[in-house]
């Protein structure tokens, strides 16, 4: 049986990328979860998920910037999706990666890039929201956030955290303070038990405590999750304290659970599905199999016809 930890450790070997990208037919099956190459392929993918009742989020793929001129062309290519959703109409914000930015080259590098983006988002009135990517970047990320907040609005910019974290809980209370706009996700990573809930039912019942507190604070929050489970916690926890429907939003991954995506988006809740694209899709790729270690005897069977 392939586990979830080996398709996450193949998801950090960047030498398999070249490897995979060569099987044609490897590629064609990441158009399930990736929305295409480049901006013009996400914007008709995200038409689409329009039509449907749902807003997006832009996520340009790109997590090995081993260098300044790289940080730059990525803050480049995030100005250029502003502008294209200004000229679109369509209905979007940004999702970004520090390391994107330079974080694991120099902070401060990805600081004033991640700035720039928050700059024109904010004026154009768009919003930025920050990922959260391992462990070995947290505070920095939230160090950075913070930075942003400081300096621009509640609607400009927000941030991520993980159930999955045992710190994550104190991270919540800590950010609503300022107050921040937070996407709670279960966390994509590869971590140890020292920082992670090693059990699934932890890592449950963690998002749930944090949910709650989240959508108890006043402020629009993203709920970032496929999981039924996790949406019925959802719904009926805003149902029993008359919580409105658009005082928050459900998030999903393209490509997943789309008839769940439409659904939500039927019964008069905020869905925002979140639009990978860009030609390095290999590592986002096999962290969505690894979520779904079924998924990967598809992918073989696939592999071994063509
Ligand atoms: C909008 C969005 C943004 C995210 N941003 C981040 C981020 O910044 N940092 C980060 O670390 N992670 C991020 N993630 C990923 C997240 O942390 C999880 O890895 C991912 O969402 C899987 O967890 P889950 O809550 O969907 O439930 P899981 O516990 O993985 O799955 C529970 C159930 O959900 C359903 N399900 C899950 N995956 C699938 C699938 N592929 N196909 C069909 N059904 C499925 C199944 O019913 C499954 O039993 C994000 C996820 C979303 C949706």
């Amino acid at each position: 049986m392939i586990s979830r930890s080996l398709l996450l450790y193949l998801s950090e070997q960047e030498g398999l990328k070249d490897f995979a990208a060569r099987f044609k037919l490897f590629k064609k099956l990441t158009t399930r979860f990736v929305a295409g190459e480049n901006i013009e392929e996400a914007v008709e993918a995200i038409r689409l998920i329009n039509q449907h009742g749902c807003t997006a989020s832009f996520d340009h793929l790109n997590e090995s910037v081993n260098d300044e001129a790289e940080a730059t062309a990525e803050t480049e290519e995030y100005l250029s999706v502003l502008a294209r959703i200004d000229e679109t109409g369509i209905k979007s914000n940004v999702s970004i990666k520090l390391s994107q930015f330079g974080l694991k080259i120099d902070p401060e590098l990805a600081y004033r890039n991640a700035r720039e983006i928050v700059r024109d988002a904010a004026r154009r009135g768009n919003f930025v929201r920050v990922d959260m990517e391992g462990s070995d970047v947290t505070q920095a990320t939230i160090d950075i956030f913070k930075r942003l907040r400081g300096e621009f609005g509640l609607n400009d910019v927000g941030i991520v955290l993980q159930s999955y974290l045992r710190r994550t809980m104190d991270d919540a209370h800590d950010l609503l303070q300022i107050p921040a706009r937070i996407r709670i996700c279960k966390g994509a990573y590869k971590e140890p038990a020292e920082v992670a809930f090693p059990d699934k039912k932890d890592v449950d019942d963690n998002y749930v405590r944090v949910m709650q507190l989240l959508l108890s604070s006043g402020t629009y929050h993203g709920v970032a999750t496929h999981d039924p489970r996790m949406i019925e916690a959802t719904i009926d926890y805003v149902r029993q304290n008359e919580i409105g429907k658009d005082a928050f939003e459900f998030q999903m991954l393209y490509g997943i659970r789309r008839d769940l995506q439409e659904k939500l988006a039927r019964e008069g809740y905020n869905v925002r599905v979140y639009v990978p694209y860009g030609k390095h899709w290999y590592p986002y790729f096999m962290r969505r199999l690894a979520e779904r270690p079924a998924n990967i005897w598809f992918v073989m069977k696939n592999l071994v016809k063509g």
